[in-house]
C-alpha cells in the first residue's frame, strides 16, 4: 500500500485529494498545524480514514521528524498562506510559509529521503501582469503580490532541488480552481454564498472588487488528479493545469445570480475595500502539456462549477439550523 504525506489536508485541494488518494488505495497521511484556526470540516467525512500528525511548515525539525515516522513514497505539499489579500497585511508571514516552507519542506525530503516523489503547489499568480497569452510552462513570471512573489519563489526552489540534487520534485502551476468547499474570501465562494443568501432573504446586498479582472477558472476535484498523475510519470517535470478559458468577475456573478432567478445588478454593489493595490488583470492558461504527457483534461466548465457552487451553498443555507450562524 502506497503511503501519502499532505500538508494542508484540511484545506479545499486537500480534502479532494485525499478523497482521490484513499480511493486509490493508499493511506494518507495529513500534517496539520497546533492552531486554534485549523478547520476540519472539510475531511469531517473521511476522518476515520486518514491519520493526521501535528508539525508545522515554519518548524524545520518538525518536518523532517514527521517524515521518518510517516514514510510516505509521495509528498503534496499544498499549505500555504494562500489568500492573495492577505499577503500585503502579512507579507513575511506569507514569505515564510508560501515560500520558506518549501525549502524546508525539499530540505527535509532531501535529508531523510530522496526518493520521495514532491509536488509542489504552484499557482497561475505567478504569471501576474502577463507577460505571454495563453500562459504556458515557459511564459515567465511577474508576480504582482507577496503570495505571487512568494509562489514563485516555491516554484524555483523545486526547480532547483530537482536540478541540484536529482530529487523527484514537481512544480503544478494551477490556476484558480474551486468547489463548493472553496473558503468564503474568494470571488467565486463569496459571491455563490452570498446568491444564495439574498435568494433566501437572509442578505440584502453583496459588496465586490474589480468586476473586470478575468480568471481561468476550474474544478479543484479536477485538478487534484493533475496533481497525482504529475507523480507518477518517468520523469519529473512541471505542468500548467487549466481550462484554457477565461471569464470576468461579472459573468461569474451573471451566472450565479441567474442560477436562483435574480438579476445581480440590483444587488450588487462596488466596495473600494476589496479592490487591490496591485491587480492580476488576465489568466487563461494553456494546459496542452498537461494533456499530452499526463493525459489530463477539465472535465468541469465554467458555468457547470458556478451553478454546482450556487447549488450546494442554497442546499446548506436550507438545511442549517435557526440559530445557526450565517
Ligand atoms: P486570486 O486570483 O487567487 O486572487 O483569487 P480571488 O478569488 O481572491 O480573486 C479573483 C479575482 O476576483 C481578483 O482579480 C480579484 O480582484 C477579483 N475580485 C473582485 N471582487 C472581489 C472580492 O470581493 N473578493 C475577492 N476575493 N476577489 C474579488
Amino acid at each position: 500500500m502506497k503511503k501519502a504525506l499532505i500538508t494542508g489536508i484540511t484545506g479545499q485541494d486537500g480534502s479532494y485529494l485525499a478523497e482521490l488518494l484513499l480511493a486509490k488505495g493508499y493511506q494518507v497521511h495529513g500534517m496539520v498545524r497546533r492552531s486554534s484556526e485549523e478547520k476540519f470540516e472539510r475531511i469531517a467525512h473521511l476522518k476515520d480514514q486518514v491519520t493526521l500528525h501535528q508539525g508545522d511548515l515554519l518548524d524545520q525539525f518538525s518536518l523532517a521528524g514527521l517524515i521518518e515516522k510517516v514514510e510516505p513514497e509521495e509528498i503534496y505539499n499544498l499549505a500555504a498562506q494562500s489568500f492573495v489579500p492577505t499577503s500585503w497585511s502579512q507579507p513575511v508571514l506569507t514569505g515564510e510559509f508560501t515560500a520558506l516552507g518549501v525549502t524546508k519542506m525539499l530540505e527535509a525530503v532531501r535529508q531523510t529521503n530522496p526518493k520521495i516523489k514532491f509536488y509542489q503547489a504552484s499557482s497561475s499568480e505567478m504569471f501576474g501582469r502577463v507577460l505571454e497569452v495563453p500562459q504556458k510552462e515557459t511564459t515567465p513570471f511577474y508576480p504582482r503580490s507577496p503570495y505571487g512573489v512568494a509562489k514563485a519563489y516555491g516554484h524555483f526552489i523545486t526547480v532547483n532541488y530537482r536540478e541540484s540534487f536529482n530529487l523527484y520534485a514537481v512544480s503544478g502551476i494551477l490556476f484558480n480552481h474551486e468547489s463548493p468547499r472553496r473558503g468564503l474570501e474568494f470571488i467565486t465562494r463569496k459571491v455563490s454564498y452570498n446568491a444564495a443568501l439574498i435568494k433566501l432573504g437572509l442578505k440584502k446586498k453583496l459588496g465586490v472588487g474589480n468586476l473586470d479582472a478575468k480568471r481561468d477558472w476550474g474544478f479543484a476535484g479536477d485538478y487534484v488528479d493533475a496533481m497525482w498523475r504529475m507523480l507518477q510519470q518517468d520523469t519529473p517535470d512541471d505542468y500548467v493545469v487549466a481550462t484554457h478559458e477565461t471569464h470576468t468577475v461579472r459573468e461569474l456573478i451573471q451566472i450565479a445570480f441567474a442560477r436562483v432567478g435574480l438579476d445581480w445588478e440590483k444587488y450588487v454593489e462596488i466596495d473600494p475595500a476589496f479592490v487591490r493595490p496591485a491587480e492580476v488583470e488576465l489568466l487563461i492558461g494553456d494546459y496542452d502539456k498537461a494533456k499530452k504527457k499526463l493525459g489530463w483534461e477539465p472535465k468541469v466548465r465554467f458555468k457547470e462549477l458556478v451553478e454546482m457552487m450556487v447549488d450546494a451553498d442554497v442546499k446548506r443555507l436550507e438545511q442549517r439550523r435557526p440559530n445557526d450562524p450565517i
